[in-house]
């Protein structure tokens, strides 16, 4: 059973990072499912507006030990990206290709292979 101060987090997320901080209970709703028939009321969202906002996400999570969920286009068939944590949406800001490698045929985040 998960033990997290949901509000504390909420306004330490707001005051740290440029991008939306949504733990409204409409938008938790919204997130709750994926493409699949899985649902996971998450403990809020957060929509990074720059890489540094995922960074500083993490570690706030991680100090208040709340499990994080990367989103993209909700597309997963199995509850991927259905789960009680705090959900980054990626799709809204973060949604730039910024490299492709079609010979080495590996992918790239601002030029890191993963
Ligand atoms: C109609 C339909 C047809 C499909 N056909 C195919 C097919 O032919 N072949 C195929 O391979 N798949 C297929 N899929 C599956 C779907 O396309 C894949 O699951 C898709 O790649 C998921 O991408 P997403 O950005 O929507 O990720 P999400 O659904 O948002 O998330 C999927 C997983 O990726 C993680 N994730 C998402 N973004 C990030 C990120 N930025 N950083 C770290 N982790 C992240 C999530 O945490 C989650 O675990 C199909 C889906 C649908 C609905």
């Amino acid at each position: 059973m998960l033990n997290i101060d949901a509000d504390a987090l909420a306004s330490e997320l707001h005051a740290r990072i440029e991008g939306e901080v949504r733990f409204d209970a409409g938008s938790r709703a919204l997130y709750a499912t994926d493409a699949s028939n899985y649902r996971q009321v998450p403990i809020g969202i957060v929509v990074p507006r720059t890489i540094d906002d995922v960074v500083e996400t993490i570690a706030l999570c991680r100090e208040h030990g709340a499990p994080v969920l990367s989103r993209g286009g909700d597309t997963s068939l199995c509850g991927q990206c259905c789960n009680v944590a705090v959900v980054m949406d990626m799709s809204k800001y973060l949604r730039q290709i910024l490299s492709l490698d079609p010979d080495g045929k590996l992918g790239g985040n601002a030029g890191q292979p993963f």
